[in-house]
């Protein structure tokens, strides 16, 4: 059922009524950022059009193909390597051209659409322009201006946003049994992302912030075998290196905050404060904005490949300055 799906409470209605009242568009493109819950909307409208119960019960033997991927009328693509290529945008076409076997429809998914290469984009496009009947395709992205106008005028533009953190802060106390302390850190960091609120990342922002905070707001200009280390550990995870970084800077962030009187509740790392409120102390503004600024540096460097290791090490140095 849609309501399994939590938030998006627009969103779902306008599905709901588009299918209960036959009007379903050829086409639709879902835009929003990562982890929100676009692709979890996506597949429960999908069931709610497979449901042997017309309910997306999540039970019925349609229900249960969508959930295991296996069902014949459903076809999903995305991103091989970098990018979606023309062979999987084909390989789309030729399912389409098929009736449908045990639903209605035939559906096809396309997850990182903005992944498309210029190829592919075109062959997709004579899709949308000649769509047939009984067909609904799905484009998925957190880009809608990376994908081609053409392509995107031809389909149901349906925006997403981030929960609310206010919300997101409710359903994490609920289901994981944490505090509101740490609901509210989880929350904040992970940006209205539920993927990242209740994946990996969730021991990196509860414990791992805290040991990684003190370690860094230990360290002294003349502690420069230290300061290696930390650069080291840090480089060397490569997964977990911008969720540190962002860690780092919400960090410093609150720093900002406290100095100028917001109140706690704007802050990050409320289970911190006594470390905040100490090193506030010690910066003044402008130190702080230059830290700040650094750090968007240092991010820009790594998404262009820089040298990780070296790239921290300048990092920290500026971080203790
Ligand atoms: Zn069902």
């Amino acid at each position: 059922m849609f309501s399994r799906v939590l938030g998006h409470q627009r969103q779902k209605n306008l599905l709901q009524k588009a299918i209960r009242c036959g009007r379903l568009p050829h086409a639709y493109l879902f835009e929003g950022p990562d982890g929100i819950g676009k692709r979890l909307v996506a597949l429960a409208l999908i069931k709610m059009l497979f449901c042997n119960n017309e309910s997306a019960c999540g039970d019925c033997p349609a229900c249960q193909k969508v959930d295991h991927h296996n069902h014949p009328d459903l076809h999903q693509v995305g991103p091989e390597g970098n990018s979606i290529k023309i062979e999987q945008i084909r390989t789309l076409q030729k399912e389409l051209s098929y009736r449908p076997l045990e639903a209605n429809h035939k559906v096809c998914l396309i997850d990182g659409a903005e992944k498309m290469n210029l190829a592919a984009a075109n062959a997709l496009l004579k899709t949308l322009e000649e769509p047939r009947d009984q067909t609904l395709l799905i484009l998925l992205t957190p880009s809608p201006d990376s994908i081609l106008p053409t392509i995107r005028s031809r389909c149901q533009r349906l925006p997403f946003s981030r929960i609310p953190r206010e919300k997101l802060q409710e359903v994490l106390v609920e289901q994981l049994q944490i505090g509101d302390a740490q609901a509210h850190i989880l929350a904040t960091l992970s940006e209205g992302s539920f993927k990242k609120a209740f994946g990996k990342d969730r021991e990196l922002y509860l414990k791992r912030r805290r040991e990684l905070l003190k370690t860094l707001t230990g360290l002294s200009k003349g502690s420069i075998l230290p300061l290696l280390k930390l650069a080291q550990e840090f480089a060397d995870e490569k997964d977990l290196l911008f969720d540190i970084l962002e860690i780092i800077q919400a960090f410093y962030r609150d720093l900002l905050l406290l100095k100028h009187g917001r109140p706690k509740e704007d802050l990050v790392n409320i289970d911190l404060m006594e470390t905040l409120e100490q090193t506030s102390r010690k910066e003044d503004t402008l130190s702080l904005l230059g830290k700040l600024d650094a750090l968007t540096a240092t991010r820009r460097h790594l998404e262009r490949n820089a040298n990780r290791q070296l790239a921290m090490e300048v990092l920290l140095l500026k971080l203790v300055a």
